[in-house]
């Protein structure tokens, strides 16, 4: 019922826009870097939001990069069914945009464009010094503290606790989520700000709420599904 509802809309839909967390990703079966089990504690004594903290990165960047290789850098996971269908509907020009809390690239990969990343992404990495691009297998290999030619430290451009938001990335999510006529929430517990509170920009009365556990949203969605996000995507 609940499910034909969602088909029709998204026929009759043009400006669909797609704001999607964690559980995008986990159906690739990429692990949340945030998840702390007993493996986690005998390698990293501290909790996974101190160490991918500006000030922990400045402190101990060897340590953070540490954890960074092993918990934040998945390489080599596929995009699925979610991301290919996002994908097909901005080529079908029904699609304003994505926006992601994910670091993964994994939108690009299915083919999506229009992507507002608003945690960064791990494909893209700079040397603080020179500015030189560095691409995420250079990251990968290198046994420490990734370093350019000239010396820098190379960075994700990933987002840490402590930074702020790039400011055009949120302006385009903004941007995109005022001109939506379909807003499709997904794989996000929407309880990280300030990206949660994107979803207060919407104000049409066509707002899907794609998640497996509630939400404090539920009640603002029009549509509400407690199911994977594939079963959901593959039925579309
Ligand atoms: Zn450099």
């Amino acid at each position: 019922m609940n499910l034909e509802t969602l088909k029709q809309w998204v026929a009759e839909s043009n400006r669909i826009v797609f704001f999607g967390g964690a559980g995008i990703s986990t159906e690739s079966g990429i692990p949340d870097f945030r998840s702390v089990d007993g493996l986690y504690r005998q390698k990293f004594e501290y909790p996974p939001e101190q160490i991918i903290s500006h000030s922990f990165y400045q402190r101990d960047p060897s340590y953070f990069f540490r954890f960074y290789r092993e918990k934040m850098l998945p390489l080599g996971f596929k995009p699925n069914v979610t991301h290919f269908k996002l994908a097909q509907w901005e080529k079908e020009g029904k699609l304003l945009g994505v926006i992601t809390q994910n670091i993964d690239g994994l939108h690009q990969k299915a083919g999506s464009r229009k992507v507002y990343e608003l945690h960064g992404s791990v494909l893209r990495n700079y040397c603080v010094r020179c500015g030189k691009f560095h691409d995420a297998e250079f990251v990968k290999d290198h046994p420490d503290v990734p370093r350019c030619l000239c010396g820098g430290i190379v960075k994700p451009d990933v987002v840490l606790y402590e930074e702020s938001l790039d400011a055009n990335t949120i302006e385009g999510a903004v941007s995109a989520i005022e001109h939506a006529d379909l807003l499709i929430v997904a794989g996000t517990s929407l309880t990280v700000y300030p990206a949660a509170g994107l979803v207060n920009y919407y104000k049409g009365n066509r707002m899907v709420l794609i998640n497996r556990d509630e939400t404090p949203y539920d009640h603002r969605a029009d549509l509400v599904f407690h199911r994977n996000l594939g079963e959901i995507f593959s039925n579309i």
